[in-house]
Formats: structure tokens, C-alpha cells, sequence
């Protein structure tokens, strides 16, 4: 039903690719770090392995991984983890890069994996909080897509 006043509205987003075996050298020494940090995932459940890096804008690095419950919406996303610990302790220090890769049993995700919707409502508080965007990395086994995190979340919930 389109009716005067109607007027349709469009969203595009612009993403990089990588083949993972082209990346430049700062995001393979990423890559590392991030899967490294896959490792801290309690994954009873899912057996869904997903590491997350934050790089803060003083160069810190804060880890973060999947922490899974038997009562599954009480446990966390890998990307909140470093989130939530980035903010908690660096306090006011901003968000430069987000990175996450997965693993399902033993093997590395082939495509890229992308932040689920509530991880991305919280990119936009981050966003908010330190008044501007920041890149994330997602990487697979055989490519890598980067993003700015405010693409990621079109329409976002803002008050
Ligand atoms: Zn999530």
C-alpha cells in the first residue's frame, strides 16, 4: 500500500574483502591475537569457539570470548565480553578496532563471521559513549571483511 506520502528508503553499506592469504601484515598479526584469544571460549553447549579483540585507542589490547550457560541467555558473546571489559576497565580511553573469528569443533569458520544483533546494539552505545566509529575485522579461513561498526547496525535503537 503506497499512498501520497510514501516515500521508499534505501540503505547501502560498503564493506573491504581480503583473501585471507593477501592480508597486510597488521591484520595478520590481528588475526593471531584473535584467534588466541578464541581459545578462552567455554563452549559446553554450541561447541562454537569465538574470539574477540578490542584495540583501544592507547594501544591496549582487551580478549574477549564466548562464555556459554546451561541456561543459555545467561551466558555471553565473545565481541560483549571485550566490550564490556574494554569499558569497564579502560574507562573513557575509545574503541579503534573490534576483531572476531570463529571456530565450530576444530575447524576455522570459512566465511567470516559477523556480530550478532544484540552485540551490534552494543557497538552502538559504544559508538555513542566515545562519540565516534571504529572498524571491525571479521575474519573466516578464507577471506576477511572489514567494516565501520555504524554500517553494521542500520536504524540502530538510539534514545
Ligand atoms: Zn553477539
Amino acid at each position: 500500500m503506497k499512498e501520497n506520502g510514501y516515500r521508499e528508503q534505501k540503505y547501502s553499506m560498503t564493506y573491504g574483502e581480503y583473501e585471507t592469504e593477501c592480508l597486510p601484515e597488521d591484520y595478520r598479526r590481528l588475526r593471531e591475537v584473535v584467534m588466541e584469544a578464541a581459545h578462552g571460549a567455554y563452549r559446553e553447549y554450541s561447541g562454537f569457539a569465538v574470539g574477540a579483540v578490542v584495540v583501544l585507542e592507547n594501544g591496549e589490547i582487551v580478549r574477549g570470548a564466548n562464555q556459554e550457560n546451561v541456561a543459555y541467555p545467561s551466558g555471553m558473546c565473545a565481541e560483549r565480553v571485550a566490550l564490556f571489559y574494554a569499558g569497564a576497565t579502560y574507562p573513557g580511553v575509545a574503541v579503534k578496532t573490534l576483531a572476531i573469528i570463529a571456530r565450530n569443533g576444530e575447524e576455522w569458520v570459512k566465511d567470516p563471521v559477523t556480530p550478532c544483533g544484540a552485540c551490534r546494539q552494543v557497538m552502538a552505545e559504544v559508538i555513542k559513549r566515545q562519540g565516534k566509529d571504529f572498524e571491525v575485522v571479521m575474519f573466516g579461513e578464507e577471506r576477511v571483511w572489514v567494516a565501520r561498526a555504524k554500517d553494521l547496525l542500520p536504524l540502530a535503537f538510539e534514545f
